[in-house]
């Protein structure tokens, strides 16, 4: 009996060492895997991060992956493991990263870099296309230490939007860059540009198609249809430090015109951060959460009511937005690492990874 438990105890010690030997060997090579694809040419003007803060599971990473009609009945099993597969990779991989002491700054990045690359998301490849048959990339990170932000917005030749955003906040003397200034910028930079048929899948293109006819009968506004718009992508994160960081990216809407900006790259509205009170990234009908600052308004109400972040965030959520008839959803932290999910749509791709514990949810919460 006692040689059989220590024959246990061994095995366990040794599976453990394995886990963690594994989970270096998987970050590191995420991590690698990452940084060439999207700082490469090979001179990689921005260093690949290494950790700055202590290791260990005080951390808070929150996700998500759009809002929008997304609604059980329609979707198969296949789509929804899909999705589920591909929000658990992001949180393990930016969960990682915390546990490994990198700062929210990198992790937010990195997981959002991730879903940039992964065509089921409304960013990078597998955005959304304008009316003029093009993708227009947006994005914006956030720092809450000091509220340093970058934002690059119409980006059309950007493999990973957020890399320049980033770029802007460490690199530039702006806040925030767009269209041929930015892909000059990113040039500069030397970050990574694709052709941009890079960013083409049919299922986003046919999307685009339908919309344009619809709007063609049936005079519309800028406004999107429920079915076509979801799948912004967005992080939220506090790490060892303690510090928050917030990055959001997307294509914007379907059938977007004449140079169209949304809420994502707009500092304050999509994307917001700071340390004392909050971290938000937004999702939805830009147009909507520009007129409410909403991610602002979601750290001012902590600020000055001092609410907790989930009443902050439902009340800009469900009164609002709500009241002026926009929707969409958010995702935040507070300074203490609580996070919360808000949204007035039927379904919002999300979820957390808090010191380990992690949680995906598609649809409404019951
Ligand atoms: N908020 C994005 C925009 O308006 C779109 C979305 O989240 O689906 O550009």
């Amino acid at each position: 009996m006692n040689s059989l438990s220590s024959t246990f105890e061994t095995l366990i010690r040794t599976s453990r060492k394995m886990e963690t030997k594994m989970r270096k060997l998987f970050l590191t090579a995420a991590v690698t895997a990452l940084t060439p694809l999207a700082l490469a040419p090979a001179a990689m003007a921005a260093k690949p991060p290494s950790p700055s803060c202590p290791s260990g599971d005080d951390y808070t990473l929150a996700i998500h992956g759009g809002a929008g009609v997304i609604l059980k009945e329609n979707m198969t099993d296949k789509r929804e493991a899909e999705y589920r597969k591909s929000l658990n990779d992001a949180l393990t991989l930016g969960g990682q990263m915390l546990e490994e002491g990198y700062s929210s700054l990198d992790a937010v990045q990195y997981v959002v870099m991730a879903m940039e690359n992964d065509p089921k998301f409304n960013a990078g490849k597998g955005a959304v296309f304008s009316a003029a048959g093009k993708n227009e990339l947006d994005a914006a990170i956030m720092d809450g230490r000091d509220r340093n932000a970058g934002a690059v917005s119409s980006v059309t030749t950007v493999k990973n939007p957020i890399v320049l955003a980033r770029a802007v906040m460490d690199k530039s003397r702006h806040v925030m860059l767009q269209g041929q200034g930015a892909e000059d910028f990113a040039k500069a930079q030397r970050i990574k540009t694709v052709k941009p048929g890079y960013f083409y899948t049919k299922r986003r293109y046919d999307q685009m198609r339908k919309k344009v006819k619809a709007n063609k009968i049936k005079k519309q506004s800028y406004i999107d249809t429920p079915e076509t718009k979801y799948g912004t992508v967005g992080a939220v994160a506090k790490d060892g430090c303690g510090d928050l960081a917030a990055a959001t990216s997307t294509g914007g809407l379907t059938a977007k015109e004449f140079g169209r900006v949304g809420d994502a790259p707009i500092i304050g509205a999509g994307t917001y951060a700071d340390n004392r009170y909050c971290a938000v990234s937004a999702t939805g009908t830009g147009e909507f959460f520009i007129r409410a600052g909403v991610a602002r308004d979601i750290c001012s109400r902590r600020e000055y009511l001092g609410e907790t972040i989930s009443e902050s965030a439902n009340h800009v959520i469900h009164t609002t937005l709500t009241e002026m008839k926009g929707d969409g959803g958010v995702i935040a932290i507070d300074e203490e690492g609580n996070y919360t999910f808000s949204f007035n749509t039927p379904g919002m791709y999300r979820g957390a990874n808090k010191g380990g514990k992690t949680l995906v949810e598609i649809f409404e919460a019951k």
